[in-house]
């Protein structure tokens, strides 16, 4: 867990210089960064629940798939598990990223991130509880069927949140040549946000924008206008942590 902290701490104080000194779009106001912080917060605390959890995964799966479960890459060289890990894990959130945006019942949960008018490092932890501990769960069931010891799970989490940080901050990075085709970058994700709605089911990725680029789900920032304003537009989300804590199953309460 130190080592984890240890890497939360120096980006995210890596990021705050970074964004001071090379910021591209207006800062968040005081009460957009209160917001933030709360899902900081609660992020961390949901972190703390599936860290507890998870040296239980391996035992829950191999009950669940009758005792005999070794996935393929449970012989391998950590390094191998770490690697292909990376890419399970990055599939798993282009998937799941896209079921948070096609289905009804889902999609609330995930608005919370979308009302963000600013984004920026923090925002990639602008998660609701339901989204945050969900995924975290699903890509650590996901990896432990792959082979992945529980201890290059945490790992790779941590790295998911770092590309995380990056791809959400402000800062206005471009990739060129063949990397734009495999790295997601500021400029490809931030397209995602944009309030016109354009890149709603585009530029999905966590760290990678190659699921993106294979399965036809990228707007490419070269060939595009960067967006005029950002967030959803939706004003029935409260702008707060305890109001976005309750709004989707009002949402959903209201939609049924
Ligand atoms: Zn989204």
């Amino acid at each position: 867990m130190s080592t984890l902290l240890i890497i939360l701490v120096v980006s995210v104080v890596a990021f705050a210089l970074l964004e001071t000194a090379f910021g591209a779009r207006k800062r968040a106001d005081a009460r957009h960064v209160r917001t933030d912080m709360a899902y900081v917060a609660s992020d961390f605390v949901g972190n703390l629940a599936v860290h507890a959890l998870r040296p239980a995964f391996p035992m829950a799966l191999a009950w669940l798939l009758g005792q005999a479960w070794r996935g393929p890459a449970a012989g391998w060289h950590p390094l191998a598990q770490f690697a292909l890990g990376a890419l399970v894990l990055e599939w798993a959130i282009w998937f799941a990223h896209r079921c948070w945006h096609r289905y009804d019942v889902l999609y609330p949960f995930h608005a919370v991130h979308h009302a963000a008018t600013h984004v920026y490092f923090l925002s990639g932890l602008r998660q609701h509880p339901v989204q945050f501990v969900s995924e975290q769960v699903f890509f650590a069931l996901l990896l432990t069927l792959v082979g992945v010891q529980p201890e290059l799970v945490g790992l790779l989490a941590a790295l998911q949140m770092v590309l995380a940080f990056f791809t959400h901050s402000n800062l206005d990075v471009r990739l060129r040549g063949p990397l734009k085709y495999v790295l997601a970058s500021p400029r490809f994700h931030v397209l995602h946000h944009d309030r016109s709605g354009r890149g709603d089911y585009k530029n999905l990725g966590g760290g990678l924008s190659l699921f993106d680029w294979l399965f036809g789900t990228a707007l490419d920032p070269d060939e595009v206008t960067p967006p005029e304003a950002l967030g959803s537009g939706d004003p029935s989300i409260p702008p707060g942590w305890r109001g976005q804590l309750l709004w989707p199953f009002r949402a959903l309460r209201g939609a049924s």
